[in-house]
């Protein structure tokens, strides 16, 4: 009989040749449905009945719920999106949607942004169905469209119109954590998410005295947006060591022998290597200009221009960064919210994260985990808002040499077939034991 360990690669594989390209335009996102279908497939495969919502045509949802052997406690939720962020092909080595098999990886949009994670619980839901496996608790699977734009059409949907489907879910594993982190032959970090940056896209405005482009003109709204526009870009907003942070700069400044100043840790975070660039957004507020619109003619100057600044703000920090934003920008420029998302901070113990270090530690002599918080935002925004205690936790062995974060999103996207499997072994002892 094949087990879940045989079964990941094909199901990733089959995964990833769909394409669920999410451009955030709904007329341009074909696949989700496709994918949905595949996964409900899957399940009912093995027995497992599967609700499908659509929140717009195509844009799929799909709920299931694995009952546990003790109803009086309460569910675990268990989720990963379906979609991926757009591939330009001819950047790749391998077309994106190939799911090709190379060098000991599994390539393709996706790989590990989640369709890696989302074919780990399949597989092992899969082999449970066969062997007649019961968890302890209710497990609710589900698997969401439009992760990449939001989620408006996807967990924060279900959230909203189908939150009977989540019914006594209290706690949650999702995207982005449970990936190793190698300090030496003998230890490796593995990174729980247990914090969220709260996102707060913002449009700023400039008005101005509209005219001709030949003439003196000291009323220029293009002007005044561009003189906002790079003080905000150029800004280094103030150092905030949130809980989480601490947490996570004292265990790596321990297992480095590291002196690590939780008060100013920006030289140390430095010098970790790939993960600087995820640890190095949390310990501060960030706005970083993304597009800018002004204009409609070579020769006239218009009354208004705008920019939209992405921002992402630390756990209880959103109020207090409007105010620095506002300093920065002055006080002239309207600013007018266009998606705003708070944060999230759990604590890192309890029996689940109990349940999380014992599998790592059962598969990995070598695992030390350790909290850490997120830059970006995932489905556990949408999730939190039920109140459910969302964790990152995703598990993957990764080489010592890949540079996981550049992949999210990036070129090449692949996961090591090695650690996919090693995944699954985690997942199967972690959910048995949560
Ligand atoms: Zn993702």
């Amino acid at each position: 009989m094949r087990t879940a360990v045989d079964e990941v690669v094909d199901i990733c594989r089959d995964l990833l040749r769909i394409d669920t390209t999410n451009t955030g335009d709904l007329a341009t996102s074909a696949g989700e449905r496709v994918a949905a279908e595949y996964v409900a497939a899957q399940l009912a495969e093995v027995g497992v009945d599967a609700e499908l919502h659509e929140s717009a045509p195509g844009r799929a949802n799909l709920v299931a719920r694995i009952p546990g052997s003790d109803p009086a406690r309460p569910a675990l939720l268990v989720h990963g999106h379906l979609d991926v962020v757009p591939a330009e092909a001819s950047e790749w080595s391998v077309p994106p949607f190939s799911g090709e098999l190379r060098d000991g990886f599994l390539w393709g949009r996706g790989a590990i942004d989640m369709k890696d994670f989302d074919a780990m619980v399949l597989a092992v839901v899969r082999q449970w169905q066969r062997t007649g496996v019961r968890p302890p608790r209710d497990i609710v699977l589900a698997f969401t469209a439009d992760e990449e734009a939001g989620g408006e059409y996807g967990a924060h949907f279900l959230v909203d119109n189908h939150r009977d489907l989540l019914d006594g879910c209290t706690e949650a594993i999702g995207e982005v954590g449970g990936f190793s982190y190698t300090v030496s032959s003998d230890l490796r970090l593995y990174l729980v998410e247990t914090a969220e940056k709260g996102i707060n896209w913002l449009r700023l405005h400039a008005r101005g005295r509209p005219g001709h482009g030949s003439m003196v003109h000291d009323d220029n709204a293009v002007t005044a947006l561009a003189e906002a526009v790079a003080r905000v870009g150029r800004h280094r907003f103030p150092i905030v060591v949130t809980p989480t942070v601490r947490a996570f700069l004292e265990e790596i400044g321990e297992v480095l022998g590291i002196e690590i100043d939780p008060d100013d840790p920006e030289l140390a975070i430095s010098k970790l290597g790939p993960i600087a660039n995820l640890i190095g957004a949390t310990i501060r507020n960030t706005a970083n200009p993304t597009r800018l619109a002004a204009g409609y003619k070579d020769n006239v100057i218009p009354s208004r221009a705008s920019a939209t600044i992405d921002c992402r703000t630390l756990p209880g920090q959103a109020e207090l960064f409007l105010e620095q934003l506002r300093d920065v920008i002055g006080p002239d420029l309207e600013i007018e919210h266009v998606t705003r998302q708070p944060a999230l901070e759990t604590t890192f113990d309890g029996a689940l994260v109990d349940a999380m270090a014992d599998a790592l530690r059962a598969e990995d002599p070598g695992a030390r985990p350790v909290p850490y918080m997120l830059s970006g935002g995932t489905d556990a925004k949408a999730f939190n808002r039920l109140g459910i205690r969302c964790f990152g936790f995703a598990p993957l062995r990764l080489p010592a040499d890949l540079n996981f974060s550049a992949l999210f999103h990036g070129i090449d996207e692949r996961v090591p077939v090695e650690g996919l499997q090693f995944g699954v072994r985690v997942l199967d002892r972690f959910l048995r034991n949560s």
